[in-house]
């Protein structure tokens, strides 16, 4: 009852600590767990749905493309129509980075937002909605002349223009102009710039209420600006590492299609522009559609916080353990959607950081596959851990069963309570530290619904079990019955101990590093242990530590005397270690047998 009470105890206490350092490990990765469950769910992700800026780029823009026969007044409209101001000390825009790239850009052309803004001083305002893709401003001059300038998203903000400015000169909108105003917005758009579109509209009174409706209509084209925000150097590698992985990635933005399309194609996360849809095209599908032709897209541009939630049911009503990223107020419902929500540290709200499961430190995509890759090798060292615990547990319980039946004592109490806390406990605990095997994010993710038996574990924890019972049966009856009578002879006949102390002995120092040795065999469930690269320096720890322990148990004599064992000579001792490290080179055998059906198999 002693071995068989131990094993719950010993699993549950393994599993918590390898997921606590786990975790911890992966805070220092900036990935930080908000809910434990999420670290199991993280290795089977199937599908990543990740932001664009920020996540995938670096957001830091910077405007290198313009559009339009006025640059001054096109730069003074997208400066003064941000909320981001130059700040002279440090000598660049504060803001958010999309307004601080437009102050730069008017800064270098010389046109110093501090001083503007008292020469048109902002009255009133439509702030920006990332629904509306746009914002307005209206301002009063020294001479009391208005003025408003809109800025947003040129699709968006063209809908709205009536005049254009050409030359210096405002004329009426026409096809030919606006065709060739897209064409602009294209040509940048296909470089993988952010577009952004200015208007203005000369006033005559301040408008009677501050709304879109009231004020984004009837304006003049001023001209477009391209800005450049670099993709994350890192990002290329991790979308890699997905397609290896087994894992799909996702791009969703709030930006021009062309400019995603053009993104994602340098990311590899599509090969065809066929593979990308805009939010406008997706409503037009029904649920039930979309469902089916949901594995067609990669790229979701101009997309609103609603088909965000669409695009993760799609996925999960396929069975996808899908993680989906989102910073804003309106993200929170799609990330409490998902298997995997992940909040922003950096640009997320309070909100969406609440009902996420993830948090990324850095809004970085490449700290999701870091964490996928993480979440694998923790579930990993659990299998590892857990085959172990239940193998060595399974072994003590079949060893004292059969001895039983055969009308023998293998071991006192104190014998299992020894194995149980040294040889037990610690080299479970070195293989929860165990590094992340080869081919860990070479491997399909794990099936969500899949069990921890699955995978032949059950079959690994009998044969195993079974393996260390009959080395250690073998241990006891080689003592008791040979070399009892080879080296005991006179302190049997004295009576100090008895054959069976011998036997004991034998099968507790061999049992004791079978268990040590099989945990060497356990750093790779189907891997053979000698090709591995690298050490586990946790089990050479626990291993010795253990080694050393149960030699003095068995070679000091007080020690002896206290666990009721007989000391045991240097042959004695070579064989009982001898047997202990046939488990290896089997558990080799059977490991190098089952590779081979698998290959045969595949
Ligand atoms: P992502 O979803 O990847 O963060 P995004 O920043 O483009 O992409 P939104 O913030 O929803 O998404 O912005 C949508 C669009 O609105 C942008 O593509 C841009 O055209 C326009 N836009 C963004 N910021 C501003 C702003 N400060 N003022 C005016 N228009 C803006």
């Amino acid at each position: 009852s002693l071995a068989v009470a131990a094993i719950p105890e010993g699993l549950a206490t393994v599993v918590t600590i390898v997921l606590s350092i786990g975790v911890t490990n992966m805070s220092k990765r900036n990935a930080i767990i908000r809910k434990l469950t999420a670290v199991e769910t993280l290795g089977c992700t199937q599908i990543i749905c990740s932001d664009k800026t920020g996540t995938l780029t670096q957001n830091k823009m910077t405007v290198v493309d313009h559009y339009g026969d006025d640059e001054t007044l096109l730069a003074t409209a997208m400066s003064l129509c941000s909320d981001a101001e130059f700040d002279v000390n440090e000598n660049t825009a504060v803001g958010e980075p999309t307004e601080c790239a437009l102050v730069n850009y008017a800064q270098k052309l010389g046109l110093d937002k501090n001083v503007q803004k008292t020469q048109l001083v902002r009255i009133g305002e439509v702030p920006f909605d990332s629904g509306r893709k746009m914002m307005s401003t209206v301002h009063r001059d020294e001479n009391g002349s208005l003025i408003q300038f809109t800025k947003g998203a040129p699709d968006e903000v063209l809908k709205r223009c009536s005049k254009a400015l050409v030359g210096n000169t405002v004329v009426a909108m026409t096809d030919e102009i606006r065709a060739s105003i897209l064409a602009s917005n294209k040509a940048m758009a296909d470089q993988a710039l952010r577009v952004l579109m200015a208007a203005k509209k000369e006033l005559d009174a301040e408008p009677a209420e501050y709304t879109p409706e009231a004020v984004e209509n009837d304006l003049c084209f001023v001209g477009l600006v391209g800005m450049i925000d670099p993709v994350r150097p890192e990002v290329k590698p991790a979308i890699d590492e997905c397609r290896s992985a087994g894992i799909r990635p996702i791009m969703i933005t709030g930006d021009h299609k062309d400019t995603a399309v053009a993104i994602a194609m340098q990311l590899g996360i599509i090969t065809d522009a066929s593979q990308a849809i805009t939010g406008a095209e997706l409503d037009e599908i029904s649920d039930e559609d979309f469902e089916t032709a949901v594995e067609k897209y990669s790229v979701y541009a101009r997309v609103q916080p609603e088909h965000k939630t669409r695009i993760v049911n799609a996925w999960r009503k396929k069975g996808k353990v899908t993680a989906m990223t989102g910073d804003g107020v309106n993200d929170a419902p799609s990330i409490k959607n998902a298997d995997i929500g992940v909040g922003m540290g950096i640009t997320g709200t309070d909100v969406t950081k609440n009902v996420a499961d993830m948090i990324l430190a850095d809004d970085n995509f490449a700290t999701i596959v870091s964490a996928v890759g993480e979440g694998r090798r923790i579930y990993d060292n659990i299998r590892k851990a857990i085959q172990f615990l239940l193998a060595s547990n399974l072994s003590e319980v079949l060893s004292i069963f059969f001895a039983t039946l055969l009308g023998f004592t293998i071991f006192q109490p104190v014998h299992l309570l020894w194995i149980n806390l040294i040889t037990d406990c610690f080299p479970a605990l070195a293989l929860g530290m165990e590094k992340p095997e080869a081919d860990v994010m070479n491997r399909k993710p794990r099936d969500s619904k899949e069990g921890i038996f699955a995978g032949g574990l059950g079959f690994a924890v009998a044969y195993q079990g079974a393996l260390v019972t009959l080395i250690t049966l073998a241990s006891y009856l080689i003592g008791r019955y040979w070399l009892a009578d080879l080296h005991h002879a006179a302190a049997i006949a004295s009576g100090a101990y008895s054959a069976e102390m011998l036997g004991t002995s034998m099968a507790f120092l061999t049992l004791s590093m079978c268990e040590i040795f099989h945990a060497f065999n356990m750093r790779s469930l189907r891997g053979s242990i000698f090709t591995m690269k690298g050490q586990n320096k946790w089990l050479w720890g626990a291993g010795a530590l253990s080694l050393l322990l149960t030699t003095a148990v068995v070679e000091i004599d007080f020690l002896c005397n206290a666990f009721e064992l007989a000391h045991l000579d240097l042959m004695e001792y070579g064989i009982a270690m001898g047997l202990a490290i046939l488990i290896i080179p089997i558990v080799e055998l059977v490991k190098l047998i089952q590779r081979q059906v698998e290959k045969k198999k595949a």
